[in-house]
């Protein structure tokens, strides 16, 4: 008799029962699967891929969670109207505060959303206090109520509960009619202040596991905000990740609603709001007279926009000596957005990583002391980190960027960041064979129009910081910097 459903089909299967069970096996299939599924097609690693048409599906992620954020907050206002609207006049509320998407000090702060240039005014400048009228009563006759009245200054405690900060819970205290004693409202004003700053340390840590991979989700909004607006079309990748910014490639938008000109390709700075890489560089920033004033009462979120704001200014400076380097398109934030140097997504080389003829080599020396010296002198700005890797070879040309730490020569020790920056240079160009190359002494004293004789490095830079000490001597008399250090070998300037 047959098999109704024929022959059982006996072709042995090709692999044991041990290679099935093999947990090595199936993780390669998996893999091969995943490959032949989702093929490779991000040119670069890393860094966030948005564009405003939905060309490329790797931003997806991205966008969901740009959606995400947006659903977020709508639907925590939403519950909020329903919170009101559940607890009317009721003196006992029901909170909703566990069905919250975005949890109280989670959310984006008013601050935050204010643009560094609405800041320029000092930020904290403390409202002004409501006061009771200086005759201390207010009121007639009998009605008369002193500062001192225990139920008003009750119902005003209440009232002032409110001011904690948004979200702070503090129930229906008006509503109540509730009065607080003053040692009531100041230990809930205690643990209101503690619980701010203990969100803020939170958040903190937050942001800054996020910032070391790529960006924080506040600035991918803001870089999304750029394509939203047409600013620019595509942020196509990272082209480099350092220790303080990292910076993407992006194509300019087509927008002509805007009256500035749209670059076809720009290089967009992010810098870094983690906080311990600000302290490296508040040398630099502390001593700055531009910045003297704000950098004290400014938060270090604040102190990074101030970065973006020096690479900003610097670089307009710079432009407007004619000094090859990038042209800034706009500044938002801590994000600055620049001309790329390079084309078709490639950034030019920096000057460490290209092989050059010894002729290109020679002009390119030439070039940088010249740059050199119009940045002394026409910018009256040192770069202060000078050196092959913050030059760019494009276009037969050097091309200097990277100037947020830039800074006057007058700074406290801006002549020792341009010794310095003169010995990068000094020692890159003499390695390099260009025979003509300065040593950093003689650099020094080309760049500067300063006549230090000193014949060895020692005595050189004992010079320069005696230069610097009766600069700030002369602060400190005068209230008043040098306007500049001399350009001929003379006394320096000063700006009386
Ligand atoms: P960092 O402080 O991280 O060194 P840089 O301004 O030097 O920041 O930028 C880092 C790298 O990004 C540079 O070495 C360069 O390769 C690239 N880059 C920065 N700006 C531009 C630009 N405008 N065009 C092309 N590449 C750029
Ligand atoms: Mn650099």
């Amino acid at each position: 008799s047959q098999c109704p459903w024929g022959a059982p089909n006996t072709t042995s299967i090709s692999c044991s029962l041990a290679d099935v069970m093999s947990e090595q096996l199936a993780k390669e299939l998996q893999v091969e699967e995943e490959n032949a599924a989702f093929p490779e097609v991000v040119a670069v690693a890393e860094g966030p891929f948005i564009t405003g048409e939905n060309v490329d599906t790797s931003s997806d992620l991205m966008l969901a969670q740009m959606l995400q954020m947006e659903f977020d907050r709508e639907y925590d206002a939403q519950l909020r109207r329903e919170e009101k609207k559940i607890n009317g006049d009721s003196k006992v509320s029901i909170s909703f505060e566990n069905y919250r998407k975005v949890h109280p000090y989670d959310s984006d702060s008013s601050e935050d959303e204010v643009d560094w240039q609405d800041t320029r005014h000092d930020p904290y400048r403390a409202d002004k206090p409501t006061t009771t009228p200086r005759k201390g009563f207010t009121g007639k006759g009998k009605d008369i109520t002193t500062k001192h009245d225990e139920v008003v200054c009750g119902r005003k405690n209440t009232a002032r509960m409110e001011n904690f900060a948004p979200e702070f819970q503090v129930g229906d205290g008006i509503g109540m009619d509730l009065k607080l004693s003053n040692q009531v409202f100041n230990a809930l004003k205690q643990h209101a202040y503690s619980e701010e700053r203990r969100s803020a340390r939170l958040h903190e840590k937050k942001e800054h596991s996020t910032a070391e991979k790529a960006v924080d989700p506040k600035t991918r909004l803001l870089l999304y905000k750029m394509v939203n607006a047409g600013m620019l079309e595509t942020i196509t990748g990272c082209i480099s990740t350092g220790k303080e910014s990292v910076v993407f490639h992006a194509y300019g938008g087509k927008s002509a609603t805007e009256d500035k000109v749209m670059l076809p390709e720009c290089a967009i700075k992010v810098f870094k709001t983690t906080l311990n890489e600000f302290k490296n560089r508040d040398k630099y920033i502390k001593d700055d007279y531009r910045f003297k004033d704000r950098f004290s009462k400014l938060n270090p979120r604040k102190v990074i926009r101030m970065w973006a704001e020096k690479e900003m200014h610097n670089l307009t400076r710079m432009q407007d000596a004619g000094i090859p380097c990038p042209q800034v398109v706009i500044l938002k934030k801590h994000v600055l957005v620049m001309s790329f140097i390079g084309q078709d997504q490639v950034p030019a080389p920096k000057l460490k990583d290209v092989t050059l003829s010894s002729e290109d080599m020679k002009k390119a020396y030439c070039q940088t002391l010249n740059m050199m010296q119009q940045l002394y002198k026409e910018c009256n700005l040192v770069h202060a980190d000078l050196s092959e890797y913050n030059m760019l070879w494009h276009d037969g040309k050097v091309w200097l960027i990277d100037v947020s730490q830039s800074v006057e020569p007058t700074h406290p020790h801006g002549l020792e960041f341009l010794f310095r920056d003169c010995r990068n240079v000094s020692q890159f160009f003499q390695k390099g064979g260009v025979a003509e190359a300065l040593n950093e002494r003689e650099l020094f004293n080309a760049v500067s129009g300063l006549n230090i004789a000193a014949d060895n490095e020692v005595d050189f830079q004992a010079e320069i910081e005696a230069l610097e000490k009766m600069n700030e001597d002369h602060v400190q008399n005068h209230g008043k910097k040098l306007s500049m250090f001399s350009s001929n070998g003379d006394p320096p300037i000063y700006d009386e």
